[in-house]
């Protein structure tokens, strides 16, 4: 991490300062700036995190409305736009928010061309696509968030059943961030073992394990929706290990939404969540996960739902 680290975040709601607030508690770089179209939103959020500061790491933490103040930004995380309503899906709020997104990046390839930018809006998938062709940036700098979450999710479920470190459950869950998301079990290990190698608890078999928290994974950002109204701890993080792995070069490997390689049998058009190796760079390789015929068809089926979300838009 560079002693100029900064870090912009475009939307001061409820995930966009939970970033924000995220980043100085990690140390995770030493300026981030929180922008929104309202400033004295972006300004209340700005002064309550940083109150924190004398008890934490030095850090500058800047509000703003003036899409200047992100130029020579490491990375820039995009927040900005209208949530789903309950009872709705994220692609339901796809009009609206792919406005957003065209406008938001415009500024960004004029302000700051060479940061990475981190899409976090839903819907995820379709919006980083729209991001990508409207950016004048190199692909491997733009990206969004994917089942990055979902996969954090999972990993932590199974990880309680089967009594073993949330580390050491290596499952991806790949695809939409939404309801056409899926486990890819069949290369799911836990520590160096196969899933269906592994002893499963007394009383349970391993298809209705893999039945029940793969819905779980699936439903969680729902039901914690219908509880508290929105979700932004778990996502915060997710963004901190990515701006993490970035700074440090870390090279981790995360199910960020991406182009897929036509190696995947989706063509190459489609965005959607497939593990890739991340740096400094952004995306510095697609990694081509096995996967049996049913998680085939699994894939060809969130490909189909993504491209005639982003096709209905373009026509
Ligand atoms: P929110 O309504 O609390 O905040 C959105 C903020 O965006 C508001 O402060 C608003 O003023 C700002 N905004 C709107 N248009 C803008 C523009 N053109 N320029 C700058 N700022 C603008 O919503 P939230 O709970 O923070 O959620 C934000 C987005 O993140 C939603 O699309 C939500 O679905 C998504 N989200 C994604 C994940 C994920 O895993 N990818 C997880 C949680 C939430």
């Amino acid at each position: 991490m560079s002693k100029t680290s900064k870090v912009g975040i475009i939307g001061a709601g409820n995930v966009g300062a939970d970033v924000a607030n995220a980043l100085v508690l990690l140390g995770r770089c030493v300026r981030v700036v929180l922008y929104d179209r309202t400033l004295s939103k972006a300004e209340g959020q700005v002064w309550d995190i940083e109150d924190s500061i004398p008890l934490l790491k030095e850090m500058e933490i800047i509000p703003s409305n003036q899409y200047e103040d992100l130029a020579d930004s490491d990375i820039i995380i995009v927040t900005a736009g209208v949530q789903p309503k309950l009872g709705q899906t994220r692609l339901d709020t796809l009009s609206d928010n792919a406005e957003i997104i065209r406008s938001t990046i415009k500024e960004l390839d004029r302000v700051a061309p060479n940061s990475i930018v981190i899409i976090i809006s839903n819907p995820v998938d379709v919006l980083t696509r729209i991001a990508q062709a409207t950016s004048t940036r190199a692909e491997n700098l733009i990206f969004g968030s994917g089942t990055v979450l979902d996969t954090a999710r999972l990993r932590y479920q199974l990880g309680k059943q089967l009594n073993v470190a949330k580390q050491d459950i290596h499952a991806y869950v790949i695809g939409e961030h939404g309801d056409s998301q899926f486990v890819v079990w069949s290369s799911a290990f836990i520590g160096g073992i196969l899933l269906t190698e592994f002893p499963i608890p007394q009383g349970a078999t391993l298809e209705q394990i893999q039945q029940e928290y793969a819905q779980l994974t699936r439903k969680r950002g729902h039901n914690i929706f219908e509880r508290k109204g929105n979700t932004s701890y778990g996502i915060s993080t997710v963004v901190c290990q990515l701006v993490d792995t970035i700074l440090r070069d870390e090279k981790q490997i995360f199910p960020v939404s991406a182009r897929a390689d036509s190696n995947y049998g989706v063509g190459s058009e489609v965005v959607l969540g497939l593990p890739c190796i991340i740096g400094s760079t952004g995306i510095e390789r697609q990694l081509l996960l096995s996967r049996n015929s049913h998680e085939q068809r699994l894939l060809e089926e969130s490909a189909n739902k993504l491209n005639e979300a982003y096709n209905f838009l373009h026509n």
